[in-house]
């Protein structure tokens, strides 16, 4: 049976209509509206359109933020305040006349890399998503682990540093804070003062840098930017160092923009990994660049609304 992965993201919401087999039949992309009334207009619409022309058992909406599985809606987005409070199934089912389920964004691209990506496989993955912010999912014995409030993997939201910068949880030292794509253009700009002279202090003076140039003036051989990026996969490894000593995953794959720069932030991660970790489940854990890309939701989102309508898996609600 068909199901639609919804994506909603702070910027845009993206729906796809995805067969068993995991092969997006049809997509569809709109902008997120950010009041709470027509974000659920924009997001049925979506599915509507979407699905028109299609049998379709399910729908699941991968959200942003923190969800109450219990209660099926997001209490806190830092980037989509609008989904926050939402009674979604409530709201959408009578709209859409299709089963509704929600999951975290990261959560449901971890099960997409899981079901058809860089997981596909083995059946232990942990999963992480480093762009502007950092999410995670764990697959554990073939099973999404969500926790008794299904608000769990939050892997982003680790500390790692006590005293480390403010995170956008509000807590300080996240991983989020240490290794996302917003902490290497902090550290870009605080880095570009203390090496005067450096391309990456040139740039700094002339614009705002982005992640994307910290990347190329490293590919170009700038130690200030190479250092930036060494520093950002440093942490991301102490990060997941403890996750591979905490889940023992056989593969460890990374999704997101900042995956860009490469094994320039991809060794210093397994370096980390390798010293920090212990054994037997350091010289297991393969670190693997994710493979769906931004289809990872929408793949995920729509492989969970099918496991929910058919029973393949049992979701974390009671
Ligand atoms: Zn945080």
């Amino acid at each position: 049976m068909n199901a639609i992965g919804v994506d909603v993201g702070g910027t845009k919401i993206a729906a796809g209509v995805v067969s068993a087999a995991g092969k997006v039949l049809d997509e569809v992309r709109h902008p997120t509206p950010h009041s709470p009334k027509k974000l659920v207009e924009a997001i049925a619409g979506a599915i509507a359109e979407v699905g028109d022309g299609y049998e379709v058992g399910g729908v699941c909406l991968a959200v942003p933020g923190n969800i109450l599985s219990t209660e099926n809606r997001v209490i806190f987005s830092p980037n989509l305040h609008a989904i926050e409070g939402i009674p979604l199934k409530d709201e959408l089912e009578p709209k859409i006349g299709l089963p509704l389920t929600i999951e975290n964004d990261a959560n449901a691209a971890a099960w997409g890399e899981f079901r058809f990506g860089a997981g596909s496989d083995v059946d232990h993955l942990v999963f992480i998503t480093v762009g502007t912010g950092i999410g995670g999912g764990v697959i554990t014995h073939g099973i999404l682990m969500r926790g008794a409030q299904g608000a769990g993997g939050e892997l982003g939201h680790t500390t790692i540093q006590a005293t480390g910068p403010r995170c956008s949880c509000g807590n300080h030292g996240c991983l989020e804070a240490m290794a996302s794509g917003t902490a290497i253009r902090r550290r870009a700009r605080e880095v570009a003062i203390e090496r005067p002279g450096s391309a990456l202090d040139r740039l700094a003076s002339a614009r705002e840098i982005l992640g994307e140039d910290v990347t190329r003036l490293a590919e170009e051989g700038d130690a200030a930017a190479l250092s930036v990026l060494r520093e950002a996969g440093t942490w991301l490894g102490i990060g997941l160092a403890g996750f591979v000593n905490i889940f023992n995953p056989e593969v460890v794959a990374i999704g997101g923009g900042v995956v860009e720069a490469g094994d320039l932030i991809l060794e210093p991660a397994r370096r980390e990994i390798h010293l920090r970790a212990t054994s037997p489940m350091r010289d297991l854990a393969e670190v693997r660049v994710a493979t769906l890309g931004p289809k990872s939701g929408v793949l995920g989102a729509a492989a969970l609304a099918r496991g929910a309508d058919s029973g393949e898996y049992v979701l974390g609600t009671p």
